[in-house]
């Protein structure tokens, strides 16, 4: 199967290896796990055309989570005749993006269309809501919805075979690279979940891990390994941070702080680290943290 995965390099902001979409052709055409955002259409429809695929050969849209760098396209895929698969949760977004469009621009500001371009509603009667353990049949394909929140409450992770797109929940990882870093953005995060999602795919049979930020990784188990140290050191480096009752000024640069030199002690400096950033700004893991322990100190 592996052989027949399509990865496709978005070059979202001409940043290379940033942001990944994933085609697999099937016998009645093709499918697309992850759109990317409005303003990679171009680079997505040009990759497909050299595999000789036409945006109308897509006849269905797999989107793990509805934040616009993983589905901000899906209402322009669904215009060329699309089905979009989405969480359950996540379905009323598409259907209109409205309130998921404000909501991001609290966070991204003046750089809205920039970054995202639009983004267009998709109908209901091409939107398929997902629960856990749904399977979608395409063609000869059959690919499992598997919940994993973490992330974001409304995340699936997509199983074909022993493939798993795992979207953001197992984090981010750049080719060439053995560092993982767990996507932090506000304003859903959190750790307790994300530990058991981590637990639900190291329970399957996995040989390929396929991050949308990015790649196709054929080290599944010490992927998994990795990302749940990885977890555990947020958590004792949050728990440290905030018990001395940081202003958000602080907060934000002990994070930023702390992202940037686990990083460099993974061996990731210079042009790899701004595609790092790229992928996985540290200032909204800084605020996605933030909010996460107010909330979960709130609660305790
Ligand atoms: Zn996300």
């Amino acid at each position: 199967m592996i052989d027949h995965i399509h990865l496709i390099d978005t070059h979202f902001q001409g940043v290379p290896e940033a942001i990944a979409s994933f085609c697999v052709p099937h016998e009645g055409g093709a499918l697309l796990i992850e759109t990317g955002p409005q303003t990679v259409v171009d680079a997505v429809t040009n990759r497909l055309d050299t595999i000789g695929l036409a945006p109308a050969d897509v006849t269905d849209v797999l989107v793990t989570h509805i934040h616009l760098d993983h589905a901000g396209a899906a209402g322009w895929w669904a215009e060329q005749g699309a089905t979009v698969h989405v969480h359950t949760v996540g379905a009323r977004h598409l259907a209109d993006p409205s309130t998921l469009w404000k909501s991001a621009s609290r966070i991204y500001g003046t750089d809205m269309e920039a970054l995202w371009g639009e983004m267009r509603p998709v109908p209901e009667t091409q939107l398929n809501a997902l629960d856990d353990g749904d399977t979608i049949t395409v063609g000869d394909l059959t690919i499992e919805a598997l919940d994993t929140p973490g992330h974001a409450y409304h995340h699936h992770t997509y199983l074909l075979e022993d493939i798993a797109f795992t979207g953001d929940v197992a984090g981010v990882r750049l080719p060439g690279s053995l560092h993982i870093a767990p996507p932090l953005a506000p304003p859903e995060i959190d750790l307790e979940a994300w530990r058991s999602s981590i637990e639900r795919l190291r329970g399957r049979d996995l040989s390929y891990i396929a991050p949308t930020h990015f790649g196709l990784f054929s080290d599944a188990r010490d992927h998994l390994d990795r990302l749940a140290a990885r977890l555990d050191s947020v958590e004792r480096f949050a728990e440290e941070l905030m018990a001395s009752d940081p202003t958000d000024d602080e907060i934000q640069e002990a994070v930023t702080e702390w992202m940037r030199t686990e990083a460099e002690q993974d061996g990731v400096s210079g042009p790899l680290w701004t595609r790092y950033e790229t992928a996985n700004p540290s200032w909204m893991g800084a605020a996605g943290l933030k909010r996460f322990w107010k909330k979960h100190r709130a609660e305790a």
